[in-house]
């Protein structure tokens, strides 16, 4: 095989950007030896790949301030990064791009659990901001599936959920506020430990903004006094449809569990396979948790068990002891790994009204026929974030495409019955094609013109949440 002739021009621009770089962090913080570099090629959307110009690890605000501002002189493109699960293609490099990677950045700075918030440097994991608060009692809420580890840097941008955000929120309700980093180096604090006081609500904007504002290098984050008590309750059923129409019912009975969870009968055998956690055996399955004191929990599982038992169950069993629910839990929340010990699959994130899950379940199983994929679900039941699970062979030609229609097919499916392209998974690659099934030209450049103020340039995380020919033309000026 011929290799590729380098151009003489990149070759000597990289030279000098690294040599810069080299000069404001340290030496262990910069990397460019294309074996190394291969680490960042992809994150969790695996099946596109693309190494980065070169990579930084920087440790504080001042040095993402210094290597942003190098960046933005010699106009390179920078894609932040935090641990690289994003399932939208979300941190994926271009070609010509600098990753910031903030997994070094993962101190905690300060904790208050008077006033019941905690700052941390981004790059900590999700699951290590509990741990940090554990011992006094407190949790950090929201609790993506990825949570050992995906960072607060990536829920931020991702405005990421999880199964217990049904009670609780998603990142949005949970993040008091940010230290942010714009492209040209200027440091700015949005919101604080009591939320933003005043002006207007630019938290809220870079929340969920797909790292194509600033990069986010500190958070104040709300932490919660852990509940007394949970009990997860497992209920079985003849059909995906009956057990949307559950789900339906109990939302509309105005009953508030903090998770309630879908799985169908593929993903209830892997689950099982994996986390042993006696799962009935049954065509869907939802687990729904309640929390309180033991007399809360009765209650709330008697009004749910009455909704359920009209429904015809197959399985209405709670959980038989502490152990039991762990490995009810660590089913759920390793379904995704789950399925790919058999598979090649993609994992989409659409948000439909709840009153809609029977027909959408239907449809999603119709068009997996149209198709010739075999489909699973396992979701959010309960805020009616889905996430079915195409399944396709990598090796074989063609299977991605029809992956990628099937899946175009869903989301488009979402978005018609009133719900949008994304619960939490965010836009990334994946979606940016997609989003004018969703949105206006007028939509789309108001939100265009707030990434112009933030981030002139266009060079922060390209490529990325718009349509590919819009930004091109955008950065193009
Ligand atoms: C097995 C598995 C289960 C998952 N379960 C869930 C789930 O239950 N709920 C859920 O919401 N998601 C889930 N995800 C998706 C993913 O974990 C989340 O999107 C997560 O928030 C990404 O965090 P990360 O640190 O890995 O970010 P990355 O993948 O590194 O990046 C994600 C996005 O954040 C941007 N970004 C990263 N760092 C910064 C920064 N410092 N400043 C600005 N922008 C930045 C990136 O540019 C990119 O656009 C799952 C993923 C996997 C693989």
């Amino acid at each position: 095989m011929q290799m590729p002739v380098p151009d003489p021009a990149v070759i000597a621009r990289k030279a000098r950007l690294v040599a810069r770089l080299r000069q404001v962090l340290p030496d262990d913080a910069v990397i460019d030896d294309p074996g190394s570099l291969r680490v960042y090629e992809c994150d969790a959307l695996s099946a596109y790949r693309c190494p980065p110009l070169a990579a930084i690890l920087p440790r504080t605000t001042a040095e993402v301030s210094a290597a942003l501002r190098i960046c933005w002189e010699e106009g390179t493109p920078v894609v932040p990064r935090g641990s690289g699960t994003s399932l939208a293609g979300g941190a994926m490099p271009t070609a010509d791009c600098v990753i910031l990677g903030v997994a070094r950045m993962n101190a905690v700075i300060e904790t208050d659990y008077g006033n019941r918030f905690i700052r941390v440097q981004s790059g900590r994991t999700n699951l290590s901001v509990s741990g940090a608060v554990e011992a006094e009692g407190f949790f950090y809420a929201p609790d993506p599936s990825s949570q050992l580890a995906c960072a607060i840097a990536g829920n931020i941008a991702m405005n990421s959920g999880g199964a217990h955000c049904l009670k609780y929120g998603v990142t949005t309700n949970n993040l008091l506020g940010v230290t942010l980093v714009r492209m040209d180096g200027t440091v700015v604090t949005l919101g604080g430990p009591w939320g933003e006081p005043s002006g207007l609500d630019l938290l809220g904007v870079v929340c969920g903004s797909e790292g194509q504002l600033g990069v986010v290098t500190e958070a104040w984050l709300r932490i919660l006094p852990k509940p007394e008590g949970a009990r997860p309750v497992l209920i079985g059923f003849a059909s995906n449809e009956v057990a949307g129409e559950c789900v339906a019912d109990i939302i509309k009975a105005g009953i508030l569990p903090v998770a309630i969870e879908f799985m169908d009968r593929m993903l209830i055998r892997v689950c099982e396979d994996f986390a042993h956690a006696g799962y009935p055996d049954c065509e869907a399955l939802l687990i729904i948790e309640v929390e309180g004191s033991d007399a809360e929990i009765d209650e709330q599982l008697a009004a749910i068990k009455t909704i359920a038992r009209k429904h015809a169950p197959l399985a209405l069993e709670e959980a038989a002891d502490e152990a039991q629910a762990k490995r009810i839990w660590l089913g759920r929340k390793s379904a995704f790994s789950a399925i790919g010990k058999i598979s090649d699959y993609m994992c989409l994130d659409g948000t439909i009204p709840v009153s809609s899950l029977p027909y959408v379940l239907r449809r999603i199983g119709e068009l997996s026929q149209e198709h010739g994929l075999a489909v699973g679900n396992v979701f959010h039941a309960g805020d009616g974030n889905m996430h079915p699970l195409i399944l396709y062979d990598a090796n074989k030609p063609g299977d991605l495409e029809t992956c990628e229609r099937m899946g175009a097919d869903i989301l488009k499916l979402c978005v018609e019955v009133g719900g949008c392209l994304t619960g939490e998974h965010g836009v990334g690659i994946e979606k940016r094609d997609l989003m004018g099934v969703q949105f206006s030209p007028a939509d789309m450049e108001a939100q265009m013109r707030v990434k112009d103020v933030f981030d002139p340039k266009w060079l922060l995380n390209p490529a990325k949440v718009f349509p590919l020919e819009t930004s091109a033309a955008r950065r193009a000026g």
